[in-house]
């Protein structure tokens, strides 16, 4: 493997992903290369979300790929917003409008209730048929608040306290939420099983 596409648009995963390959001769590509079009994530569950991706980037490209599917799961929501995440407050919403959402569902729930933990899954499939995709998972415990804080961050991370940091998310500096993070985990676990590190 010299190549491999990653199945996202996102710039910031792209360079993440282009300087861990680096270091095994492994030019990172993004779907925007290839003309490639988000593909419709229509699984119930993050692993077959980020299969999904990883399959249909590999069809078209005829390369390996890569691909990753996150969100939030909120025990006292039986798991939402799960893989609607992003769009938890609709076809419209923004970072804002699903964090106030989350607070009006939460109102109610105690702060002892209030568990939950963000979930990343890494797909690598060496080939559109690959019947054994290589996949890792990272998840990162902590509790909802109830008021928003801290300034850093993106999607949840204003309303997420890490257990493991004893600090919200949106409070971390990004080198830290990078290293302990669901998706710092993840792609820690894909290193490893590459021995790219
Ligand atoms: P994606 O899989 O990167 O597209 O993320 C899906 C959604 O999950 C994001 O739009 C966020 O709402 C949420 N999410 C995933 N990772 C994080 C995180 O590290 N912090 C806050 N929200 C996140």
């Amino acid at each position: 493997m010299d190549k491999l596409v990653l199945a996202s648009g996102n710039r910031g995963k792209l360079k993440e992903f282009q300087q861990i390959f680096a270091q095994r001769d492994i030019r990172v590509l993004p779907q925007a290369h290839f003309n490639i079009d988000d593909v419709e994530e229509t699984g119930l569950t993050f692993v077959e979300n980020a299969i999904l991706k990883a399959r249909h980037a590999a069809k078209i490209s005829g390369l390996p790929a890569l691909a990753d599917d996150s969100g939030l799961e909120v025990d006292a929501l039986r798991g939402k917003p799960g893989i609607y995440s992003a769009r938890f407050s609709g076809p419209e919403a923004t970072d804002q409008s699903n964090n106030d959402k989350l607070l009006k569902m939460l109102s109610q729930v105690p702060a002892d209730n209030r568990t939950a933990r963000f979930h990343c899954v890494l797909v690598l499939m060496r080939h559109a048929e690959d019947p054994t995709p290589m996949i890792f998972h990272g998840q990162w415990q902590g509790q909802i608040l109830s008021q928003a804080r801290g300034t850093q961050g993106f999607g949840y991370d204003p309303l997420f306290f890490a257990n493991d940091q004893q600090a919200c998310a949106a409070e971390l500096p990004p080198e830290v939420k990078n290293q302990v993070s669901h998706r710092g985990q993840a792609v820690t676990k894909l290193i490893r099983a590459l021995q790219l590190g």
